[in-house]
């Protein structure tokens, strides 16, 4: 039997890991890895998962990761989240 080794892949994971990127080096927000991953963990629960068998086309996943409007999505998501989680984890201290 073959295919025992196909594995799920959520691309959006990876979508929005890019588009955070991005964001990044148009504003300033914090880069400690626990915010990082915040900010991640938040979109990534208001986005729907997109699999992709690991056996997929690759010309599918990058038409996928590329997506226009997905990635408009995320960066307002990413948006919103990166206030809620700077906030949550360093108070404003006066
Ligand atoms: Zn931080």
């Amino acid at each position: 039997m073959k295919g025992g080794d196909r594995v799920l892949e959520n691309h959006t994971e990876a979508l929005v890991r890019d588009v955070l990127k991005e964001y990044r080096m148009k504003e300033t927000i914090c880069e400690c890895p626990r915010c990082e991953e915040d900010i991640v963990a938040m979109v990534l629960n208001q986005l729907p998962p997109k699999y992709f068998l690991s056996d997929a086309e690759e010309g599918d996943k990058i038409a996928y990761q590329l997506n226009q409007r997905l990635r408009f999505e995320a960066l307002i998501k990413i948006t919103e989240a990166a206030n809620q989680v700077m906030e949550r984890n360093h108070p404003a201290s006066g």
